[in-house]
């Protein structure tokens, strides 16, 4: 696989990946297509066998065994995030207003609103139904046509719009479906959509939907050299991640774990915080109680994105950890361990990365403003291994439209794949 083409196949998989069910789906239709089984549990995994997969709600783990034993050699991990700030479809939704027919949404993550104005937006989620032997039954759906709009209030009609205009996602973001077309039930009209895909139907009990932008993923700039898409934040790593992935060669013991619920703190049962991960580990084992020492002999590399120096808003970073886009993957520092980030696994990472002829940034917030935080600290805290957050620069983080380098993502897989099959011990003693 060269740049250009892992750039574009990238570009499928955010258009393919509109909610982290979405997500789940298109890695683990690239795994099977790779020769990766689908697995109920984690038991009777050999090493030498195949890869395997495992799926839970909007959150993945996949595991290349290696050919050693998993206790002597280790588990190299890799870990990411399927699901972004979105607008969510609320229970009982339909509104009525002045003529027009809205649902009403609620905020999913710490979303940027101002850019959901004026976006021809689509509806995607998680639907589940009764059938007709009565039992119920769950499916995905995204309807792709742009369907709602949610329409900025004109500047002649808030001549304070550019200076200080602030959101009010209770009463002004209601998306709008239509006119109002008299009896709507957003129930009955997936149901039909359902009917329409050829499932069997009878009610719409439930759902988890959200809306989206249809503007499709691109390549963008002068000379090609920006990604502009939705969820970069963070499937783009989701997608690295799997890519190493698939591409390693079977040597070592690799595992990518893709966890939804990121944005809102991870506690859940797909979760970092849940027990999806230590629960897939301790059937890899052979006997109870020996999961801490695989973790001594283990490593999380957390990838998630990081910000870029913004060339309007230079003053935003401190002045030597402003990483610049297509400059290559970053090592994200923080003294309150808000980044897992021990000194350990960010000088494994450097020693990979010079191998693999890339080049590194660091980034550490200013000393006097709060950092974010990402499922490294979680799965650290967790499991107790060694953990490294790392992740490519990007602008516009939680917008609807985010960017990053056409450049970074190729580099940082090319590092994880290095991860992945280096043959060395992770970590020698001094
Ligand atoms: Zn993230």
């Amino acid at each position: 696989m060269d740049k250009e083409i892992f750039n574009q196949d990238l570009l499928e998989f955010l258009s393919e990946s509109t909610t982290s069910f979405h997500a789940v789906r298109a890695m683990s239709r690239r795994l099977r297509e790779a020769g990766f089984k689908a697995l109920e549990s984690s038991r009777d995994v050999a090493p030498g066998s195949g890869g395997v997969f495992f799926e839970q709600g909007g959150s993945l783990i996949a595991l290349r065994p290696g050919s050693g034993s998993l206790l002597d050699d280790g588990l190299r991990m890799v870990g990411a995030h399927t699901d972004s700030p979105c607008l969510m479809v609320k229970p009982q939704p339909e509104r009525r207003s002045q003529g027009y027919l809205q649902l009403s949404i609620e905020v999913y993550g710490g979303a940027l609103l101002n850019p959901w104005f004026d976006r021809d937006l689509s509806l995607a989620g998680r639907v589940s139904y009764e059938n007709t032997t009565g039992a119920v039954a769950t499916a995905l759906v995204d309807f792709r046509d742009p369907i709602a709009v949610i329409p900025s209030l004109a500047i002649h009609l808030d001549r304070e719009a550019n200076k200080n205009r602030t959101v009010n996602a209770q009463t002004q973001m209601s998306p709008i479906l239509s006119l109002d077309i008299g009896e709507f039930s957003l129930r009955e009209f997936l149901c039909e959509h359902l009917r329409d895909q050829n499932l069997d139907a009878k009610e719409v009990l439930d759902y988890e939907l959200c809306f989206y932008d249809t503007q499709a993923p691109a390549q963008i700039g002068l000379r090609g050299e920006f990604i502009a898409s939705a969820r970069l934040d963070n499937l783009l790593s989701c997608y690295t991640g799997l890519q190493a992935l698939l591409e390693a060669d079977g040597s070592q013991w690799s595992l990518l774990v893709c966890n939804d619920h990121e944005e809102v703190g991870s506690c859940s049962a797909t979760g970092a915080q849940g027990p999806m991960l230590q629960h897939f580990l301790q059937g890899l084992l052979p006997e109870q109680g020996v999961l801490p020492l695989l973790m001594q002999r283990s490593m999380m590399i957390s990838a998630d994105n990081a910000h870029a120096v913004h060339p309007s808003y230079p003053d935003k970073h401190d002045e030597h950890h402003g990483p610049k886009i297509n400059s290559g993957p970053v090592i994200k520092v923080n003294a309150s361990q808000r980044y897992a980030t021990s000194s350990d696994g960010a000088a494994l990472f450097r020693l990979l990365a010079r191998e693999a002829d890339v080049a590194v940034q660091s980034f550490a917030m200013r000393a006097d403003m709060a950092c974010g935080s990402t499922i490294g600290p979680i799965t650290a805290g967790e499991l107790g291994v060694t953990t490294l957050d790392i992740g490519v620069p990007t602008f516009a983080m939680h917008s609807i439209r985010e960017l990053a380098g056409s450049d970074d993502a190729w580099s940082l897989h090319r590092v994880l794949r290095a991860y992945f099959q280096q043959t060395a011990p992770l970590f020698s003693a001094g």
